[in-house]
């Protein structure tokens, strides 16, 4: 229950969330989606994208993102708050269940549940994690592993390294010096240059790239790891589930750093457009982008053709503003319109003919709690 803060909310001291949060759709047809691609922007509400899309391409144009065929937005509050973390709602990105904030890949009562990037695997297909940020922080780690504490690194890092998937990236070594062994120990090739990781082994050998410079200047970009991790996972005949996140947008937003945010966004972006051509390539490649939460929650108030923007941060902190979802390929209209952010994983679960909760997994199954 909300209750006021020092400093904080005017008068509102508790908030009624009507009960569950509310499905709207019909039957999605089942099985139509081979591979998924989904691009989170930690921290991307729709103002981080209005002000990178006046920066990068002008009012009159879209970002590529911008182009995807159908658009929705999320809602972004976890179990009891409206404001919520990242590992809370990576979570429910990626298992479809609510909970509380520092959660990875736990339910409300601390219930290990099954993320997309699981039930994916166990299906046969391939999977593949990629971030900008370190490879054991809460949003790969959601998708992989399942503890009461995103700051658990330790466990988060030797879950993903007994996760069974087929390629793990991160850009940085923060809070675990020691992940050479641990991954090698799991029978992983471990590499800390992009270049040599893109040498061809088996595709049956498991990749855990670990690169300080992705994203920076003199590195290699996220949508260079992004493609190459594609093209590897594609030779699975079963399809493939790749998570890519860019974590600069919410570094840049609690900073109210306009540069940094556009560069997140940016980079961000570069992938979606690659990612759509591959849907349109392949015809059975469902790609969704959106974000875990709004960070800051920017307002563009004003800007002159060739001048700067004027833009003022709401907050420097994570907020409770909706986010948008942008989502192209087979079953993308299913994406469409407002919802909740729980019904991405299970809409995409759909899509790839997957089950979330399976009869086996020891965890109550949904409506018989
Ligand atoms: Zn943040």
């Amino acid at each position: 229950m909300l209750t006021k803060r020092s400093g904080g909310w005017d008068g509102v001291v508790a908030l009624d969330f009507g009960g569950e949060p509310e499905a709207r759709r019909s039957p999605v047809p089942l099985g139509a989606t081979r591979n998924v691609i989904l691009l989170i922007g930690d921290g991307m509400g729709f103002g981080q994208v209005t002000l990178a899309r006046n920066e990068l391409v002008g009012p009159n144009r879209r970002l590529a993102m911008e182009r995807a065929s159908y658009v929705g937005w999320l809602s972004t509050h976890d179990v009891g708050r409206l404001y919520t973390d990242s590992a809370s709602t990576a979570t429910t990105l990626a298992t479809g269940h609510k909970t509380f904030r520092t959660a990875v890949g736990v339910d409300a009562d601390g219930l290990p549940r099954r993320s997309l990037a699981e039930a994916a695997r166990d299906s046969g297909r391939s999977v593949g994690l990629v971030t900008d940020s370190y490879l054991w922080d809460a949003t790969p780690g959601a998708f992989g592993a399942h503890v009461s504490s995103r700051t658990q690194y330790e466990e988060v890092a030797r879950q993903l390294a007994a996760s069974d998937f087929d390629l793990l990236v991160g850009g940085s070594t923060r809070d675990k010096g020691d992940y050479r062994d641990l991954f090698g120990a799991g029978g992983w090739r471990v590499f800390d240059q992009f270049e040599p990781w893109l040498e061809a082994l088996p595709s049956s050998v498991p990749l855990v790239g670990i690169f300080e410079d992705l994203s920076q200047p003199v590195g290699p970009t996220l949508l260079e790891v992004a493609r190459a991790a594609a093209e590897r996972l594609d030779q699975d005949s079963q399809g493939f589930f790749l998570l890519v996140e860019a974590e600069e947008i919410d570094t840049g937003s609690h900073r109210a750093d306009f540069g940094r945010v556009v560069a997140g966004v940016r980079s961000l972006d570069e992938v979606a457009a690659w990612a759509f051509d591959f849907a349109e390539r392949t015809g059975d490649t469902t790609v969704v982008v959106t974000a875990d939460h709004d960070t800051g929650s920017p307002i563009v108030l004003d800007g002159r053709a060739g001048g700067p923007q004027a833009v003022r941060w709401t907050s420097p902190y994570h907020t409770a503003q909706p986010v948008p979802l942008f989502a192209h390929g087979p079953g993308a209209e299913r994406l469409a319109g407002i919802q909740d952010n729980r019904e991405v994983a299970t809409t995409l679960a759909t899509l790839l003919g997957i089950d979330l909760e399976p009869a086996d997994s020891g965890v109550p199954r949904e409506g018989t709690e």
